[in-house]
Order: structure tokens, then C-alpha cells, then sequence
């Protein structure tokens, strides 16, 4: 069976060379005997795998010294509720951009730990493009500014250049595109990422976070719950979801040898160009979102007809360019372009469109 081209949002495709290595060193680990599923979390094989992890993520993202990286679990809805349980007594408020569902799902978690309050919105335009605001009308008081630098479900993204600078710690969900373009970490006070979307497989949630960002006073949190704790145990406070770790650790290693992260984001304009100019060329498809706010990773896509959509998602599965069936809450199709997507498969993509045109043009 050939490997297809998934374009799966999320669990996503990874790059084949991982999955060879990870293939190969299965059931022998550096001469260990044993699969790392099977090695101690305390070990020193492990440990290494873990320490790897860390420093390659702060390397790969130029991370300040300041920045602590943890290992957790529990995805990035986990951290939805986290970030205010740990950021926000009773009476603290914050600020919440809110450009898609999953900036709205972290809205509703912060009101059980505090004030939140929707800076700007795009829903009622079915979160087409990113809300503008003004840096004033950031309260002053906020304990931080929460968003959501790329919409993986509505196709929307914050660009790096485009990170408001508000004077009050700035909290990101960048699940789905960290690593894929850089943005000035400096700006950012915490970031968390599920891995199942650029950085590995499920299991495994990133967060980057500021030293001295913490407050809340010490024993106020179920010690699981309570970042001070993984900080401080070196994100080892209990098993680490250690298989996982271990993947994204040879993803780490793959950008590198691509040539970093400014190497992969070139890589990734020329994919996503290759697949919107095909569109912006069709007179069968479209891409509805705010030209500037297109995102990079999640192309969202359309004819505006359900019954030619589902023609073009089965033929597509048929030469083996799968999950390119939309999000049911937008409909139509989105292609998810990370970083293991390679540009041949956006190309057979785009071979697939134009055919598919020629045969269903209007
Ligand atoms: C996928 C996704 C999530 C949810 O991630 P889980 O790991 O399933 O909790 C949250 N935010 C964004 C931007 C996502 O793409």
C-alpha cells in the first residue's frame, strides 16, 4: 500500500523518515534491548530523549533564556483551563480575542476562574477574518491578552508581524502552527500547543512559559494542575507520555536538518502559494477568508456546492489525497499543509483541482 497524502487538520501526517527511524529502532532502542514505550521515565536513555526535546524546541524557536519548556498532557483544551486556573485569581480579569471556536472554548473555561472578557470578535461573520481592535481597548488591568495564532477549523491566521504588542502578558494557542513560520517568541508570555498537529503524535501538549509569569500563591492548585509543579520537577513529575516525546523529538531533528525553522517556512510559503494561487485562478473554487488573515497551514476552500464538494473529496480519496473533507461547522474543504506535508503532495493536490475543474467547470 502506498503511503497517502493525508490532510488530516489533526492527528496529522508526519514525515516519513521519521516513521522509518521510529520503525527501525522499535523493539531496540540504542542497544537498550527494549522499545523506549518500554524504558523507565527515570532512566538515563530516557532522560536524554526528554532533555533533547526541550532544547531543541527552545533552539528551533529562539526561545529567551527566561522561557521554561514543558512536556505535558491532556491537549490544548487542557490548557484552555489551566492557563486561567493558574494566571487568574477570582477577581482578575482578562482578555480574550476570540477568532474561532477553539479561542471560544478557552473563553468559556476562564470564567470558572476569573473575569474574562471578549476583546473583539468575528463570529457573527462566521469568523472569516481576525476581529481588529486597538491596543487601548485592552484593559490595563488585564492579567493577560489571550489568542489563538491560527484558526485550524476556519482557516484564519494572526501573522507574526501582526502580534499586538499591549503592555499586559500575552498568552497564545499556537497548536496548530507552531513551528511552521517563526514568530518573535519574546512577545509571548505563554504558548501551548497539542503536538498532533505540527510537532508528533497525540498525547504530547508543549507549553512555553515565561519565569515569574506564576503569582497565584503556592498550594492553591491540585499539584497536577499546577504549572509551578512540572517546572519544578522538570516536567518528570509523573510519567510523561514518554513514546510521544520520543517522536517529537525526531520531527525536532528532521526540521533541523531541513535547515531550521526559517528553511521550513519557506518551504511552507511555497506549498500554501502553490494551492491559493490555484484557487484565486479557478472559477470553481474559492477561499472566502480576509486575504491577510489567510492561514498558512489550514487552507479552507469551496465550489459552494455540497454535492460537487463530496464529488471532489471521493475522487480525491481515490488517488490517494485523503481527509480534505472540511470541518462540519464550515463545510467544504480544507487542506492542512504542516510542515511533514511535502510539497509533491500539495502538488498532486493541485494536479487533482485543475482536472477536477476541467471536468465540473462552469
Ligand atoms: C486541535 C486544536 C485544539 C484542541 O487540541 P486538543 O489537543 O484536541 O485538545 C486547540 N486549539 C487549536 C488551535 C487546535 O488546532
Amino acid at each position: 500500500m502506498a503511503r497517502k497524502r493525508n490532510f488530516s487538520a489533526g492527528p496529522a501526517t508526519l514525515p516519513e523518515a521519521v516513521l522509518n527511524r521510529a520503525a527501525a529502532e522499535m523493539t531496540n532502542f540504542k542497544d537498550s534491548g527494549m522499545s523506549v514505550m518500554e524504558l523507565s521515565h527515570r532512566s538515563a536513555l530516557y532522560e536524554s530523549i526528554h532533555d533533547e526535546v526541550k532544547s531543541r524546541l527552545s533552539r528551533l524557536l529562539s526561545l529567551p533564556a527566561d522561557r521554561e519548556v514543558l512536556l505535558l498532557q491532556g491537549g490544548a483544551s487542557l490548557q484552555f483551563a489551566m492557563v486561567p486556573m493558574n494566571l487568574l485569581e477570582p477577581e482578575d480579569r482578562a482578555s480574550y480575542l476570540i477568532t474561532g471556536s477553539w479561542a471560544k472554548k478557552a473563553y468559556k473555561e476562564a470564567q470558572f476562574f476569573g473575569h474574562p472578557e471578549i476583546l473583539a470578535s468575528t463570529e457573527a461573520e462566521g469568523f472569516r477574518r481576525i476581529p481588529s481592535f486597538s491596543v487601548e481597548d485592552v484593559p490595563k488591568a488585564a492579567r493577560y491578552l489571550y489568542l489563538c495564532t491560527n484558526n485550524t477549523i476556519y482557516g484564519t491566521r494572526i501573522a507574526p508581524e501582526t502580534i499586538p504588542e499591549v503592555g499586559v502578558p500575552l498568552v497564545a494557542d499556537m497548536s496548530s502552527n507552531i513551528l511552521s513560520e517563526p514568530y518573535d517568541m519574546r512577545h509571548f508570555d505563554l504558548v501551548f500547543a497539542g503536538a498532533q498537529k505540527n510537532l508528533g503524535p497525540a498525547g504530547l501538549t508543549v507549553v512555553i512559559l515565561k519565569k515569574g509569569l506564576l503569582r497565584k500563591a503556592s498550594g492553591a492548585l491540585p499539584a497536577i494542575l499546577d504549572y509551578r509543579t512540572h517546572m519544578e520537577k522538570g516536567s518528570l513529575y509523573n510519567t510523561p507520555p514518554t513514546y510521544a516525546i520520543y517522536i517529537c523529538n525526531l520531527v525536532l531533528a528532521w526540521i533541523e536538518e531541513m535547515g531550521g525553522l526559517d528553511a521550513v517556512a519557506e518551504r511552507n510559503r511555497d506549498k500554501v502559494q502553490m494551492l491559493y494561487d490555484c484557487i484565486d485562478e479557478s472559477d470553481l473554487f474559492f477561499n472566502d477568508r480576509a486575504r491577510e488573515d489567510r492561514s498558512r497551514t489550514n487552507v479552507v476552500f469551496t465550489t459552494g456546492d455540497a454535492d460537487i464538494d463530496r464529488a471532489f473529496v471521493d475522487g480525491a480519496a481515490e488517488r490517494g489525497l485523503i481527509n480534505l473533507k472540511g470541518h462540519r461547522s464550515v463545510g467544504g474543504m480544507r487542506a492542512s499543509l504542516y510542515n511533514a506535508m511535502e510539497p509533491e503532495g500539495v502538488a498532486e493536490l493541485v494536479t487533482y483541482m485543475k482536472e477536477f475543474e476541467v471536468r465540473n467547470g462552469r
